[in-house]
């Protein structure tokens, strides 16, 4: 799933939990649930695996989310952010790991053992929707984040 649904679910989720250390882990729990989700991935939205657009995808993904998550917690307490952000980082952190350490900042991460692990793992709890499937694979994104917005706000 694209980060940005992640970060805010995860957010979401570390709002509701009223702990960090419970914020991070249900930011994480929802990372697995999302990922068992249909859905379309970076990969989905490019034809042939072009490397460079995947990270600028990525990048642009990651900001809008961090950006959305800055407007819709705007003027809100310290306590309420803090657990978004451990809310958020669990949410992320898988993704962080598996694809951006493994795949970008260290392409050898996946042969260790450690990465193997954890990238089966992620694997192990990810759903590949066909690309034919695209409309469904974007509706439960766009659903999930709408979810999360509609939570900021009664939270
Ligand atoms: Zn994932």
């Amino acid at each position: 799933m694209l980060l940005t649904p992640h970060l805010l679910v995860g957010a979401a989720c570390g709002i509701v939990s009223r702990n960090p250390l419970i914020a991070f882990s249900a930011g994480f729990a929802s990372h697995i649930i999302l990922d068992l989700l249909p859905h379309c991935d970076q990969d989905h939205l490019c034809y042939k695996k072009q490397f460079g657009i995947i990270k600028l995808i990525s990048v642009i993904d990651f900001l809008l989310g961090i950006a959305l998550l800055c407007i819709l917690l705007r003027g809100r307490s310290l306590y309420t952010l803090q657990l978004a952000f451990f809310g958020a980082c669990g949410g992320f952190s898988m993704d962080f790991v598996d694809n951006f350490i493994g795949k970008f900042l260290w392409p050898d991460f996946r042969k260790t053992k450690i990465g193997r692990w954890i990238h089966a793992f992620h694997e192990y709890f990810h759903t590949h929707t066909p690309p034919r499937k695209w409309i469904l694979g974007i509706a439960t994104q766009v659903a999930s984040s709408f979810g999360s917005i509609v939570a900021f706000y009664y939270l």
